[in-house]
């Protein structure tokens, strides 16, 4: 399984400043000027206040603050889900302009238990990996003759593969990767959810709260469920305060406000209970 991807979460950055956090809390209440805020506050008490801001639900001041993470080894299943956070900013490897003819998959966690489930499923990636190579060499050969009929004599050109590559290779560079990157932009269109992609994603810190309550639910799919965990165990080391009380739901609340839709797997969480999860997750 040489091609199979392995997830990692990276903090790249952070802008974790809680005196700014604390400012902008602040300065809703209060009368004084933004210098007179910065001298009076008292470092000891940022990090309570910044808890009683989340406690009170007053989060806006929470949105001067964003982390970076660098994801790779997850699938296009799972990014599709996550840059449905509209809150945040992506940039994502492109498949327009990256060839990948041994394109990495991640593999489900079931799939992998299951040895026929398995070999149907490594079976099928191995095929997909030659039709998009394949079809990227056709659609290069069609688009490579058509260009040298139209600059070469017709009786100057052999129409095999490897002629014509190298042909326009050493003619002219540029237009050889313009109509590679035509091809794979096409070919493309045969790759599997479960091709693996890379990733980084900024969110503020309260987009993040709201990302770890939906996607740290039980509910949510494991895999992107395993990236919401690596994600708030690196920010709960890097911002406690903000994200003490961060995660699913029910982990805030107390309980759970889907309720009646009877989940068995659901459960009230506690904080014990949410540390062993992201453990057995990370
Ligand atoms: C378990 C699960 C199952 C899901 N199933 C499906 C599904 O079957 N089909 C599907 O399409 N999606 C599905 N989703 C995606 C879900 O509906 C959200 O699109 C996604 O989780 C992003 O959440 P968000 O809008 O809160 O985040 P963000 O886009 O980051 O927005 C954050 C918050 O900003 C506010 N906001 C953002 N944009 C607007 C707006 N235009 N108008 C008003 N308020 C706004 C909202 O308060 C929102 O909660 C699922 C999500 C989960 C967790």
């Amino acid at each position: 399984m040489e091609n199979k991807a392995t997830l990692r979460v990276e903090l790249l950055s952070s802008t974790k400043d809680l005196d700014i956090i604390a400012y902008a809390g602040k300065l809703c209440y209060s009368k004084t000027t933004i210098s007179d805020l910065k001298k009076k506050l008292v470092q000891s008490e940022i990090d309570l206040f910044v808890e009683k801001l989340t406690d009170l639900g007053h989060l806006s001041p929470l949105e001067h603050v964003s982390f970076t993470f660098g994801i790779e080894g997850i699938s296009r299943a799972a990014t599709h889900q996550l840059v449905r956070h509209r809150i945040a900013s992506y940039s994502q490897q492109s498949q327009r302009y990256v060839k990948q003819d041994q394109f990495n998959y991640v593999i489900p966690s079931d799939v992998l238990k299951n040895e026929k489930a398995l070999e149907v499923f490594l079976t099928q990636m191995k095929q997909i990996q030659r039709s998009y190579k394949e079809i990227t060499t056709n659609l290069m050969d069609g688009y490579i003759y058509d260009y040298l009929t139209k600059t070469l004599d017709t009786k100057d050109i052999i129409n095999e593969s490897k002629y014509l590559h190298k042909t326009l290779k050493e003619m002219n560079k540029r237009k050889y990767n313009e109509l590679e990157k035509v091809a794979i932009e096409n070919a493309r269109y045969v790759f599997p959810n479960a091709c693996e992609t890379k990733i980084i994603v900024t969110m503020n810190a309260r987009a993040l709260l709201n990302f770890f309550n939906e996607r740290c639910c039980v509910r949510a799919q494991k895999e992107i469920r395993e990236v919401a965990y690596k994600m708030l165990m690196l920010v709960k080391k890097e911002a406690p305060a903000i994200f003490k009380k961060a995660g699913p739901k029910c982990f805030g609340l107390g309980y759970c406000p889907e309720n009646d839709m009877k989940d068995s797997e659901c459960h009230k969480i506690t904080h014990k209970q949410l540390l062993d999860l992201i453990k057995t997750n990370v």
